[in-house]
């Protein structure tokens, strides 16, 4: 048996009625900023709980749109975290902001404790991860920000439906960065993006910002950018927000499974389960003894594990500019040399599921 770490081969078995919504685009040749592409944003706004929801071309975007409208720019400083996915770092940079990092606590997330110790007078923004599926906690974040009047710009983009107490992760601060990348729970056939926001004048600014700056045909109010959401792409988003429950259902389903079979295995440790988070399983990540052991029996059993991610930001080339070094951030180093992911999506089957349970407990056994 083969365990696929991603799912698209088997995704879209409803895909006569995306390539209807995809037909009815065509037949009208509503490409750019279409129908579908307002629906989706009106119907993405809810579910988010926010009043605005601007779509764009990648999650990469939403980030660095996020940020351009808030202002953010040359000689400010944005705080994050270095276990991230390159992007969160690159939007960052590509403002002309430097990233600053604080290290991650043991659910992976940034921790809250560390923050106040890197606010200087050039901080403009937190920008915390919602990694994994999880979700930080935003209470503290969002204390820290009003504190020391920053913005605050999640990075959703692995996060879309994930709760803390009964509030969704890209809802708390000034903006919230989606992606609908093909391999993230609400995903399209290409790149998209999506930014939720309370703001109208960040609603507005987006606005601008996502298409060339223009008011109406004639008019450019600003230079600036072309990253619209697709009205092709908007209407597979349309079917998958339909789909979105069942997608997380069924994660958080597959997870509580892997964590009851897994608790009992020493070398194993499963990170907090806090009960007030509604994670949503982007990524079922482990700290495993003797992970490299793990990761190439796994590989060898045909079971597609990997590590996201082995080198945290800090030490990577790009990152040489910004002066840290190995030690940085202990934390967060330490659990790069451990952490593995392993399959988790809504086309797991029941054997399938089984087989990588049996086969990490045989590993542990041998
Ligand atoms: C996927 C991802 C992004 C970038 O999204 P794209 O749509 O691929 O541009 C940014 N941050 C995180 C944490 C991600 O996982």
């Amino acid at each position: 048996m083969k365990v696929e770490f991603s799912y698209l081969k088997r995704q879209f078995g409803e895909v006569d009625e995306i390539i209807q919504g995809i037909r009815s685009v065509v037949s009208r040749g509503d490409y750019t900023l279409g129908k579908e592409v307002k629906e989706f944003e009106e119907k993405f706004a809810k579910f988010c709980g926010t009043l605005y929801a601007i779509g764009v071309n990648s999650g990469t975007d939403a980030l660095f749109l996020s940020m351009k409208a808030l202002g953010i720019g040359l000689g400010d400083e944005v705080i994050t975290v270095p276990y991230t996915f390159f992007a969160t770092v690159g939007a960052i940079v590509a403002t002309g902001a430097r990233p600053v990092f604080v290290d991650v606590n043991n659910e992976y997330l940034m921790d809250t404790n560390k923050i106040e110790a890197v606010i200087t007078e050039r901080t403009k923004a937190i920008l915390p991860v919602q990694w994994a599926g999880n979700i930080c906690d935003m209470d503290k974040i969002m204390a820290l920000a009003a504190k020391y009047s920053l913005f605050m710009v999640e990075d959703a983009c692995q996060s879309v439906g994930a709760l803390l107490n009964d509030k969704m992760a890209g809802s708390f601060g000034n903006a919230g960065a989606f992606s609908m990348h093909p391999l993230k729970n609400l995903n399209v056939w290409g790149d998209g993006g999506i930014i939720a926001t309370n703001s109208q004048s960040c609603y507005k600014k987006l606005l601008l910002l996502r298409n060339h700056g223009l008011i109406g045909r004639n008019i450019c109010q600003e230079f600036a950018y072309n990253s619209r959401l697709h009205t092709v792409q908007a209407a597979v988003a349309l079917h998958a927000l339909k789909n979105l429950s069942f997608v997380t259902n069924k994660r958080m389903e597959i997870a509580r499974y892997y964590d009851g079979s897994f608790k009992n295995i020493p070398q194993l440790k499963i990170p907090p389960r806090p009960a007030n988070k509604k994670h949503v399983f982007h990524l079922y990540i482990l700290l495993a003894e003797n992970r490299n052991g793990l990761l190439r029996w796994l590989l060898d059993n045909d079971i597609d594990a990997k590590i996201h991610y082995p080198t945290p930001l800090h030490l990577q080339p790009a990152s040489a500019f910004l002066g840290y070094k190995e030690g940085s951030f202990p934390v967060c180093e330490s659990q790069a040399k451990s952490i593995i992911s392993l399959p988790l999506h809504q086309h797991l089957t029941d054997e399938e599921i089984d087989f990588v349970v049996d086969t990490v407990q045989k590993f542990y056994k041998k």
